[in-house]
């Protein structure tokens, strides 16, 4: 029996990183087939290793194009960029947005921006998102990170660079792809999958509890099939007593899907030979014992017979594998997470903290509700005083005076209050967020507010969760139901 039916038995309290959060209810009830995404979703990869080789390869495809020899020095730090920021590439600047669309945090290279600046260049005028490059896909992170490298050199050594930032950025596509389609990393990884693959020993657990809840598994992977089998191999093979194949797991396998286009395109599906990982023309029924190519969710649908909100489409891509599967079939969607398992203990950590925050941040409301009362009543006597002057009635215009020189000083009182408390939730915040992420913070916060991409989360995620192992806590009959139905005037 998997050990997490003791564990709902039982009524253990989960931790935090280890549950499911719920955006939009969902009965898993009446949920038939669940499809994974196999990169960063079902296989988690050591970040450290896998980017590094990604900013190397990379890299030297740069100098190799001609850039200055000295970019060979730039430090690889895998931590330095979060996903959710925003890349500007014409003037080479990364920016962390709430909600809102409000720029608050930028960095140049390394320099942070200062308010004005940020002001200045973005929070003055309507935001526009969609001339921004999303940082969305763990694959991002490195390329990213390589540009702010390379803006940073070109700070510090003018001219030596003789491109706009929007040029350097094309260029690093280029290479990036390259890197990608020349096998350059691929290689590597299938080489040593034990340097760049994590295996998570609960996955097989999470994953049989859901067959034998009767859900059909189904792989969904924009991978290639020779990597996707060397990788899956290697994270499920021999894993469980019952189920030695990795292939076992699956009712259908898909690769090199093309999602989003697996979404809104009409590819048909294509049969890959497992030998020699070529493709060819198919029609048909999906049969289990064959791996598909490319293909598109309609059909998908049609000849699996599993239609809309009876499959729940698993993946940590917000655009690639969430956004269009929810919005044009109505795929019940669950995100994973990855960051929230390193960052949740640290919010854990800083409870206290963030109560006390929350509290001061009460407070600065109660007294700036204040300072909005005594600033009304200020104006309301004076008003009255030049009324009280006209009508020559010196004796109430001395006393109004007297009175708003007292509301005058009430007022500076509280206004020096709310600037203290003002300071000191910043300050809070800002020790706050360097235990989470020295540069950017939290993932789903700027400040207070929710960040852009917490925002995405809550929209097109029904659930998300930091791995996908911990679905081996939950029931595949489990009714998750949302807690945040409620509107501000719920409240
Ligand atoms: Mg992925």
């Amino acid at each position: 029996m998997p050990r997490g039916i003791d564990l709902e038995h039982q009524r253990i309290k989960l931790e935090k990183w280890q549950r499911v959060f719920v955006n939009r209810s969902i009965n898993m009830g009446s949920i038939k087939a669940i499809g994974f995404d196999m990169d960063h979703t079902l296989v988690q990869y050591n970040r450290d290793a896998f980017e590094t080789l990604a900013f190397r390869a990379t890299l030297r495809k740069f100098i190799d194009a001609g850039y200055p020899e000295e970019l060979n020095e730039l430090k690889f730090d895998p931590s330095s960029v979060i996903r959710g920021l925003l890349v500007d590439r014409e003037r080479g600047n990364l920016l962390k947005v709430d909600g809102h669309k409000y720029v608050k945090t930028a960095f140049h290279g390394k320099r942070r921006l200062e308010k004005e600046d940020r002001r200045k260049l973005y929070n003055a005028a309507s935001f526009k998102a969609q001339n921004l490059l999303s940082v969305d896909t763990f694959f991002a992170l490195s390329e990213v990170h390589l540009f702010t490298e390379i803006v940073d050199y070109m700070a510090n050594n003018p001219n030596k660079i003789q491109k706009t930032f929007k040029e350097v950025y094309d260029d690093l596509r280029k290479f990036i792809d390259l890197s990608h389609s020349d096998g350059t990393i691929k290689k590597e990884v299938l080489r040593f999958p034990e340097k760049f693959v994590i295996r998570d020993k609960y996955l097989p657990q999470a994953l049989v509890r859901m067959i034998e809840g009767d859900k059909l598994l189904f792989l969904l992977t924009n991978s290639d099939w020779a990597y996707t089998n060397i990788v899956m191999n290697y994270i499920l093979n021999d894993a469980h007593p019952d189920l030695t194949n990795w292939r076992d797991y699956f009712e259908y396998v898909i690769v090199s899907s093309g999602k989003p286009n697996f979404f809104t395109g009409q590819s048909p599906f294509q049969k890959v030979d497992v030998n020699t990982n070529k493709t060819s023309e198919y029609s048909g029924a999906l049969i289990p014992e064959n791996v598909y190519a490319g293909g598109n969710a309609e059909l998908f649908q049609n000849l699996t017979t599993y239609h809309g909100d009876e499959i729940m489409y698993v993946g940590d891509h917000i655009y690639g594998d969430i956004i269009r599967s929810k919005g044009l079939f109505n795929w019940r969607t669950m995100l994973v997470v990855q960051e929230l398992d390193s960052e949740l203990p640290k919010l854990e950590r800083n409870k206290a903290k963030l109560q006390q925050i929350n509290m001061l941040a009460v407070e600065r409301e109660a007294v700036d509700e204040e300072i909005q009362i005594l600033r009304s009543r200020i104006a309301a006597a004076q008003k009255q005083i030049k009324v009280a002057a006209n009508a020559a009635n010196s004796k109430k215009a001395k006393y109004l005076s007297k009175e708003t020189e007292k509301f005058a000083e009430k007022l500076s009182e509280k206004e020096n209050l709310f600037d203290e408390l003002d300071q000191t939730i910043r300050k809070l915040i800002i020790e706050h967020e360097h235990t989470i992420h020295s540069g950017w913070g939290e993932l789903m916060k700027v400040g207070l507010e929710k960040s852009r991409f917490a925002q995405q989360v809550e929209q097109y995620a029904c659930l998300y969760t930091g791995r996908v192992s911990n679905l081996r806590f939950y029931s595949p009959f489990k009714r998750f139901v949302s807690t945040h139905d409620l509107l501000p005037h719920d409240l």
